[in-house]
């Protein structure tokens, strides 16, 4: 397995990340036993970076399997705007992973210029505990170019995660090369780069193959969260990221797997995603999108078109 260092931060992370949303109950809703053994299988294979959120619910999941797997780099990412909520989050990660540290800490969802400056105390504070020496690097997570493009400006901001993939899916504002080029503009700037999502939210997995190698084979990259769920999937994404481009493909194939959409519960009911489907599968009931799996045909143009990235082909 490929070993990057992440930028300036110096943290020494596998190419792969272990994306613990799918884990969690948010998404497979995974017992924390079940999902370490995931972890520690992962671990055996080479991962050396896992990725998770304090919304997502996987602290306990980690905690467990840092018992066998101890020199993981785990990061995590918390919606905080001033040293309170900073403060707060980060006691919340110590309690729940059972460290006293955390190697990467990033603020959740930035968008802009506007919003890095309206959230600068808690990067503050955060630069302050990284001269503690209770956090190791300080990053953003974001869905955005505009804040790739602003990041640079923060001296205290180490890394990004970014949202890229073969086809620009999700981005909020510009195509994949806007984002590349934000991306390369922060790189040079010493900025370590950490992408989210290359499977563009689930609805890349007919062409997982050229989206994986994409991610794989990008120099703007130091390290790609890939969600793994069991483990011939982590056989197939560590074989990926190892060179054999066709693992995940053959995956697909061999285990005929069938395809689901769901709605995360954090759908405001706008209808955009109605809009785009010819198929005439979603309906908006008591406020969230409600697909009919029935006439579904998994061609992801909902999930395009849904601002708040909330609907998943899985
Ligand atoms: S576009 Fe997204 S937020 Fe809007 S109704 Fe559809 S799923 Fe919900
Ligand atoms: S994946 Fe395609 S067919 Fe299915 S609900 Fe979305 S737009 Fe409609």
């Amino acid at each position: 397995m490929q070993i990057n260092t992440l930028g300036r931060s110096g943290l020494k992370v596998s190419k792969l990340c272990f994306g613990t949303l799918t884990m969690s109950p948010l998404q497979q809703n995974m017992s924390p036993e079940a999902g370490a053994r995931l972890l520690v299988y992962a671990y055996e294979r080479g991962v050396r970076f896992l990725d998770t959120a304090d919304l997502y619910g996987t602290y306990p999941h980690i905690r467990l399997a840092l018992k066998d797997a101890p020199d993981y780099v785990v990061s995590t990412k918390a919606y905080c705007y001033d040293r309170q909520t900073a403060q707060a989050a980060l006691e919340r990660a110590y309690r729940g992973l059972g460290r006293d540290y955390v190697d990467l800490f990033m603020l959740h969802e930035q968008e802009s210029l506007y919003t890095l400056r309206g959230h600068e105390e808690a990067l503050k504070y955060l630069e302050e505990q990284r001269s503690l020496g209770h956090i190791g690097a300080v990053g953003v997570s974001t869905h955005f170019v505009a804040c790739v493009r602003a990041a640079p400006r923060f001296g205290m901001i180490d890394v990004i995660h970014p949202l890229i993939n073969l086809e620009g899916i999700g981005i909020q504002d510009g195509a994949r090369q806007d984002m590349e080029d934000a991306i390369a503009s922060a790189r040079a700037a010493g900025i370590g780069i950490f992408a989210m999502k290359p499977l563009g939210g689930g609805h890349l997995i007919a062409s997982s193959r050229d989206a994986l190698r994409y991610a794989i084979d990008s120099p703007l990259l130091d390290a790609v969260a890939v969600g793994m769920q069991s483990e011939k999937e982590i056989d197939a994404d560590v074989a990926c990221f190892e060179g054999l481009p066709d693992a995940r493909e053959q995956l697909e194939a061999l285990s005929g797997r069938r395809r689901r959409i769901m709605v995360h519960d954090w759908c405001e009911g706008c209808g955009r995603c109605r809009e785009r489907c010819a198929q005439k599968a979603i309906d908006i009931v008591d406020g969230r999108a409600k697909i009919d799996q029935s006439r579904c045909v998994f061609c992801g143009y909902c999930a395009r078109a849904c601002p708040q990235f909330c609907i998943k082909v899985v």
